[in-house]
């Protein structure tokens, strides 16, 4: 399994276009978080046309959001009325709301992947009603994917934050930490991450998380893969890079509940996910 957003054969388009949706194109429904699926085994969505006369009345709130392959995606954030009518029978046969957090253990990975990214694009346009600024209602940009201020023309665009995912090594070893629970429900092994911060490149990211959450230098940076991932609404930047110096832990208990060494061998064969630090765990295990 790859990482969630590799969904070859399948192609993915996120350019922007101000269209309004058709019968066949998915209708992505969005309820406080959770997503609208179709009661099946396999990840499964529905076409507008099925859902219409529930919700044909709202269509002026639907969303463009991106193309797979030939197949458009749109989303849109339920109200609690329309919400609570997806309750009733016969819909309960039929779909089922789920929180996002099913994608990161779905099938098939595209869907997984649309329905993650078109969340991450729900919340943000459920987040970008008035300006700023001015406090004036926003309308919908036309051409770009963005959001503007009729009156002061302030624009808005996708909040995408940087953050570092970084694998600590020495020699057969690798640095595995827990979060405490107070920091993320997050409860598998897990490798230093943070964001970065202002005025910072992404190296020093790297180097100020490593030192903030085990007291740890490193060296040899060598970047990895990066991973749009979307349930945090982040860009993950993966890198590998050595113990500098001194190996003894000095942990963040507010932050990580475990922090320890393990040797290449002796790694779990859990780390069979969708995300970065999975796969860079799982290519140091298996020995590049
Ligand atoms: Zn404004």
């Amino acid at each position: 399994m790859g990482m969630i957003q590799e969904i070859a054969p399948h192609q993915f388009h996120n350019e922007y276009q101000n269209t309004n949706i058709k019968k066949e194109d998915i209708l992505l429904v969005y309820h406080e978080g959770m997503c609208l699926i179709r009661q099946q085994e396999e990840i499964g969505f529905f076409a507008y046309e099925e859902l219409e006369e529930l919700v044909s009345h709202k269509q002026d709130q639907f969303c463009y959001a991106f193309a797979i392959d030939e197949e458009r995606y749109f989303i849109w954030e339920a109200d609690e009325k329309t919400y609570r009518s997806f309750k009733d029978s016969p819909w309960r046969e039929k779909g089922r709301f789920e929180k996002q957090q099913i994608f990161r253990r779905s099938a098939p990975q595209y869907r997984c992947f649309a329905g993650v990214t078109g969340g991450q694009l729900n919340r943000w346009y459920q987040n970008e009603v008035f300006c700023s600024r001015c406090q004036t209602k926003l309308v919908r940009h036309k051409t770009e994917r963005a959001m503007q201020c009729p009156a002061c023309q302030k624009l808005r665009y996708p909040v995408i934050s940087p953050c570092v995912i970084v694998a600590v090594t020495q020699g057969e070893r690798i640095l595995l930490t827990r979060y405490a629970s107070g920091h993320s429900t997050y409860k598998k092994y897990a490798l230093i991450a943070g964001f970065a911060e202002i005025g910072e490149s992404i190296e020093k990211t790297v180097q100020r998380e490593v030192m903030e959450e085990v007291g740890l230098k490193v060296k040899n940076l060598r970047f990895y893969k990066s991973q749009p991932w979307s349930f945090t609404d982040t860009l993950l930047f993966g890198f590998f890079a050595e113990l500098d110096g001194e190996e003894e832990i000095t942990m963040d208990e507010k932050e990580l509940s475990e922090a320890g060494w393990f040797l290449r061998e002796e790694l779990p064969e859990e780390f069979d996910g969708v995300s970065l630090t999975n796969e860079m765990i799982r290519v140091f295990r298996d020995g590049s």
